[in-house]
């Protein structure tokens, strides 16, 4: 396997170039972005997040083709939609789990279902958009079925 090359971006150390080219696109949608902020312990196994985007409750992990393990993110989200109990105070249960991939496709977590960022008409934000959650805004909460949304 080929080892994965870090990269600082910004004074922030990432573990892989994937990783750092994820957090320079977010911001070029002016997503707030913080790396590896917390682990999170269930089942005796520890996960460390990629990213966790505050101002929408998402957490973003990046799987390019040399970073193994998309299972993590994907328990986490079955744990958390099973309704168990996540104490951790710098997300709120609502929190949309989501995996990006060396091309830059977002998919929600164990699933195929993509997740793109879309712009909201009101707050002009970008978010990451999974229709079989909801069409609201995760910034502003705008919700008028999609119209809210631009094309
Ligand atoms: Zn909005």
């Amino acid at each position: 396997m080929i080892k994965a090359i870090p990269m600082s971006y910004k004074g922030t150390h990432f573990r892989s170039r994937l990783e750092a080219r994820y957090a320079k696109a977010l911001d070029g949608y002016e997503v707030k972005w913080v790396y590896e902020v917390e682990g999170y312990e269930y089942d005796g196994v520890l996960y460390l997040p990629d990213f966790y985007l505050p101002t929408m409750n998402v957490l973003l992990e990046v799987k390019g083709p040399t970073i193994p393990g998309v299972e993590k993110p994907a328990n986490l989200r079955k744990l958390l939609e099973s309704g168990a109990v996540a104490k951790v105070d710098w997300w709120n249960p609502e929190v949309l789990i989501l995996v990006g991939d060396a091309a830059g496709n977002v998919s929600l977590a164990g699933s195929d279902e993509r997740a793109p960022l879309a712009k909201c008409r009101k707050c002009r934000g970008y978010f990451f958009l999974a229709e079989s959650h909801s069409f609201e805004c995760r910034l502003c909460g705008a919700h008028d079925g999609d119209h809210h949304l631009e094309a």
